[in-house]
């Protein structure tokens, strides 16, 4: 016996209103391009589900892919066998021996078609009792089961389900809009983010480097990033801005105290250039409040002054240690704690101004003719397009 289908439970979407159709376009098209390593799979949608036919794959690797698309609550194998009592049993305790850990079930069976002869009620019975008399230390409870057994009796065939997968949940990406993502080579941008993509957004990434004070593998390591990222939404574009010269000049002509402050508002003024270029219409951070000495709330304000983009910063209010389970979780983590430099802590002075002001960084800039670097570091921009690794290779396994 093998599981059939997978069947696909959307939480959220579903209230969605008159936008459900096109949610659910979305993530048919979304599991339709995960899924194309698996050449035999087929994604169908009928009016109230939707669902993989696995036609031979390997339902579990299927399954593992398919819990890694943003808008899906949960999922579960099915097993359609023909409309007869020994091939419902039978189908049945297959299902539920899937849930390895399971030790209480019930059966809840459902009858579309009534030509079919056996009563609900008498059919939870029957299997029920099939299932306990070929399993050892397993009950009956009806109120509280490890695993829930639905037999659905439809008009083609009989469809067995038992235990739930939990699903990615948020929203299909793609479906609320796109974000620039300032992608360093940290724990936080990463996490910042998949959860960003999680609520339906579609991401492209920046990324600030200075050559030669840093390497081609730390440039490397945040497109690594990017493909831990791109697992969850397709291709994601990386705009690599070459940032020295900037850095140079701030670090020459800005008082040391503020040459951190302004460098983060270069990067948000050419942040902005570049998704405006790109018809992107916010910008995201990995910023998160208190966490370093720049990181204060009269930093954010004077970093802030030089945008009215929306910039979006989930990890705001996050605790560092809730961060760093996500991006254990979402494998980021190993890669972000490769030690090659940041173009940030080459030039950072020793001690930031934890308390700088808008009025002071405007003073300390228009002193500077920034023009011509800004130009040329926007000019000179290249956009990579990552795609989601194909396979692990296991390298960092035994760091998570
Ligand atoms: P992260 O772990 O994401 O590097 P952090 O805790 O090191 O964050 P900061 O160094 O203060 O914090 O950076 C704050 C945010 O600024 C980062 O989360 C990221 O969004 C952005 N950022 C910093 N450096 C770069 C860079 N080189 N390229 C692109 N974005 C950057
Ligand atoms: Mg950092």
């Amino acid at each position: 016996m093998q599981f059939d289908l997978i069947l696909i439970r959307y939480g959220e979407m579903a209230i969605k209103g008159k936008n459900r159709n096109y949610f659910e376009r979305k993530l048919q098209n979304h599991l339709i391009k995960k899924l194309e390593p698996f050449k035999e799979t087929r994604v169908k949608k009928s009016r109230d589900r939707m669902y993989v036919v696995l036609n031979g794959e390997d339902p579990h690797a299927v399954m593992k892919e398919c819990q890694e698309v943003f808008g899906i609550h949960s999922l579960s194998f099915a097993v359609k066998v023909e409309k007869e009592e020994t091939e419902i049993k039978k189908a049945s305790l297959y299902a539920f021996q899937d849930a390895h850990n399971a030790k209480t079930f019930k059966v809840s069976s459902k009858r579309a078609d009534k030509s079919f002869s056996i009563r609900s009620q008498d059919l939870n019975h029957k299997v029920g009792g099939y299932v306990l008399a070929n399993t050892d230390g397993v009950t009956v409870n009806v109120h509280e089961p490890d695993v829930e057994l639905k037999i659905e009796v439809r008009n083609d065939a009989a469809y067995i389900t038992a235990q739930d997968y939990p699903g990615a949940g948020g929203l299909p990406v793609g479906t609320t809009g796109k974000s620039l993502l300032l992608l360093s080579g940290g724990i936080d941008s990463p996490v910042s983010g998949y959860l960003t993509m999680k609520r339906g957004v579609q991401l492209e990434a920046i990324h600030f480097h200075s050559p030669p004070y840093t390497s081609d593998r730390a440039k490397q390591k945040v497109l690594d990033l990017a493909s831990e990222l791109a697992k969850y939404g397709q291709t994601i574009n990386v705009h690599i801005v070459p940032f020295t010269a900037l850095q140079q000049k701030i670090h020459q002509e800005i008082p040391e105290g503020y040459g951190m402050t302004v460098m983060r508002r270069m990067m948000m003024r050419v942040s902005e250039q570049i998704a405006r270029k790109r018809e992107i219409l916010s910008l995201t951070t990995g910023e998160s409040l208190g966490q370093v000495a720049s990181q204060t709330m009269e930093s954010m304000n004077a970093i802030n002054d030089v945008t009215n983009y929306p910039v979006i910063r989930p990890l705001v209010a996050m605790d560092k240690l809730d961060i760093i389970e996500i991006s254990r979780k979402i494998k980021t983590y190993p890669i972000s704690k490769l030690p090659y430099e940041d173009c940030c802590t080459i030039f950072v002075p020793k001690a930031p101004k934890t308390k700088p002001t808008r009025e002071n960084a405007n003073y300390y800039e228009s002193n500077v003719d920034f023009e011509k670097e800004l130009t040329e570091a926007i000019e000179q921009t290249e956009m990579v397009e990552v795609r989601a690794r194909q396979k692990t290779t296991g390298e960092f396994d035994d760091l998570l």
